[in-house]
């Protein structure tokens, strides 16, 4: 069998092996878990391999993406393709202010989920009701659909260039590259178009193909198995109790059952709550046993489950009727009543093996049932005629097959093209973030600030500074390291929003030399580029461990009983890959040079990681960057 060949740029090393790897696999339908690091030009090699593979055979690639960043790279790719092979692709977003231009100068609208934005959005294309319709959509004709289908094919626009022409055109981007999308064959997409069950349906049908002719190509795959967690877990909170009792009392109080109205369902539900932290709460969350809640509601209600089904049937109904009206008033649809009975509903048909049930304390009190199994999500991958999962850090791949239920996959590693002698990793052995070490009567802690303080000091790079977690950074911020560093420091704070990161970020990038403190496993460590000069030195404080808590412990014991490797599937990996994304962000081109120095003796153990011992790392520094 001969494929046509769509690479559009000369060869790197391997790079020809990993195209035919992934052609292959397409080809045969096989399921391909790749790790591939920065420089092995992933993008590029997984597009044209995927056309390769599917060519005259119907099938259509759909890249799965975590940010817009890395849509627009494909896009860019795409364009290069082009010349060689029939590329039509498109990307698209779910509605937000970027793709609804209705939404855009409304910040209620804004803060909308994209279920609550859909259901007014099909209100408004409806039209016909007191709610009005939406010009964006009704500028859509059938000239302007041909327009946006000539524009892909002969320019394949990045998602900014797509919507820009949707703009000057006053058509709405998000429909129009719905319209798009049964003439494309490559599609980016975030992972909740896939993976969110009512979403793929939609997906699929708009691009006119079932699971088993999609290739579905996973970029950072590594972050995959705890989305598929977080997607199928529920949780509810005293905060989002209140809010649905204020939205009751503004409502009526709508009866649902016999007698019950929505703010018995609360007062019930509120009670519930706080006899869960009184009996089980001992930690910072605690589980409760499996049926709890639901025998709750029994006892306290005094019915059987059919009955407490059929009651939160009729909340939901209430909840729904909220958000009608406020449809029709043009506003978001959002209803607390909604969002409550659909947790109860959720829980009451989670309570299996797949999940644990916990109750957590602190300013906002919660009930939550947690998914430890990200295969179920998984399950329609295995439906789709080919997968490639690949990222970076995504080894042991055994492990990422496990938790992903993958059948028979092909799995490979792939080193990195760069020079191996441009990244050195090392690691000291007198200290640790272990929590005995660090909070116990040695000096630890003095040491670790005086680790930092000095590896700031002995080269004028520019550097990171990465914790285990925001708490350490905050304990490092209120004792004055910054100000003893002697340079500009700028921060990732916790819950800080995009754009003040992204200004931190910016000026941190043209102030060679400066520090940036920030979380290994937080958005700066996991996807951000800082070529050439703008990250040169990592420091990385400790190892990311996650807290030990009653839903780890669970996450645990989960692994081991299914997996037989319960520490390390549960903590060890995940750390690992955490410190690795952050390790990467140093080296981002074949000319980038870097040191990290690990502040924990544990690195010794960790398998991933290769770090040499650092007898003196303030030497190793200077010495690697050529100072006496
Ligand atoms: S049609 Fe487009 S612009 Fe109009 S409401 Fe829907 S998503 Fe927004």
């Amino acid at each position: 069998m001969t494929f046509p060949d769509y690479f559009p740029y000369t060869h790197r090393p391997g790079q020809a092996e990993l195209v035919r790897l992934v052609r292959d696999c397409v080809h045969d339908g096989r399921h391909l878990v790749l790790e591939a690091g920065t420089g092995t030009g992933k993008t590029v090699t997984a597009l044209c391999a995927a056309l390769e593979g599917t060519a005259n055979s119907g099938r259509k690639v759909i890249f799965l993406t975590r940010t817009k960043s890395q849509q627009r790279q494909i896009a860019l790719e795409a364009r290069a393709i082009a010349d060689r092979a029939d590329v039509v692709c498109i990307a698209i977003q779910g509605r937000g202010p970027a793709t609804c231009p209705m939404m855009q100068n409304d910040r209620e609208l804004a803060s909308g989920t994209s279920e609550e934005l859909s259901k007014l959005c099909a209100t408004l294309k409806k039209g016909g009701s007191e709610a009005g319709t939406c010009t964006f959509f009704d500028n859509l004709d059938d000239a302007a659909v041909e327009a946006c289908i000539s524009f892909v094919r002969s320019s394949h626009p990045d998602p900014e260039e797509f919507r820009e022409f949707c703009s000057v055109r006053g058509i709405c981007p998000y429909e129009a590259a719905k319209r798009v999308l049964p003439y494309a064959n490559v599609v980016s997409a975030p992972y909740p178009f896939f993976f969110i069950p009512g979403i793929r349906t939609h997906f699929l049908e708009w691009m006119g193909i079932g699971e088993r002719d999609a290739v579905v190509i996973m970029d950072e795959a590594h972050n995959l198995p705890n989305y598929l967690r977080d997607i199928q877990t529920y949780r509810t909170t005293q905060r989002a109790l209140d809010m649905t009792m204020k939205e009751a009392d503004e409502n009526g109080d709508p009866e649902i059952y016999e007698g019950l109205t929505v703010k018995d369902i609360v007062t019930l539900m509120e009670d519930v709550l706080r006899d869960a932290q009184a009996e089980f709460l001992r930690r910072e969350n605690d589980l409760i046993p499996p049926g709890y809640l639901t025998e709750e509601m029994m006892t306290r209600l005094g019915m059987t489950t059919y009955g407490i089904r059929d009651m939160l049937m009729s909340m939901y109904a209430a909840g729904e009727a909220v958000a009608d009206e406020k449809k029709r008033r043009r506003k978001l649809p959002r209803s607390h009543i909604l969002t409550l009975a659909r947790f109860l509903l959720a829980w009451i048909s989670c309570e299996d093996g797949s999940h644990v049930y916990l109750v957590a304390g602190g300013e906002n009190p919660s009930l939550e049932a947690y998914c430890l199994d990200a295969s179920d999500a998984a399950d329609p991958l295995l439906s789709c005629h080919s997968t490639v999962s690949m990222s970076g850090t995504l080894r042991p791949l055994d492990v990422y097959v496990k938790e992903l239920g993958l059948y028979d996959p092909v799995t490979d590693s792939r080193p990195s093209p760069f020079p191996p002698e441009n990244l050195k990793v090392g690691y000291v052995r007198d200290v640790s973030t272990k929590y005995d070490e660090l909070n116990g009567g040695e000096d630890t802690y003095e040491r670790l600030k005086r680790y930092v303080i000095d590896l700031v000091g002995c080269v004028h790079r520019s550097t990171a500074v990465f914790f285990p977690s925001y708490s350490l950074m905050d304990r490092f911020i209120a004792d004055g390291v910054p100000g003893m560093l002697g340079r500009e420091v700028y921060y990732e704070k916790s819950g800080m929003p995009q754009s003040e990161l992204m200004e931190q970020m910016t000026d941190f990038k043209c102030s060679e030399g400066a520090v940036l403190f920030a979380v290994t496993g937080g958005r700066v460590s996991e996807g951000l580029d800082f070529p050439g000069k703008e990250l040169e030195l990592a420091i990385l404080v400790g190892i990311p461990y996650a807290r030990p808590s009653a839903k780890q412990d669970a996450l645990i014991h989960y692994c081991q009983g299914r997996y037989g490797s319960g520490w390390d599937m549960a903590v060890k990996v995940p750390a690992v890959r955490k410190m690795r994304q952050a390790i990467g962000r140093l080296i981002r081109s074949e000319t980038d040079r870097g040191v990290a120095v690990i502040l924990d003796r544990r690195a010794a153990d960790l398998a991933g990681i290769d770090a040499e011992y650092m007898e003196d790392p303030v030497a190793s520094v200077r010495d690697f960057f050529g100072h006496n």
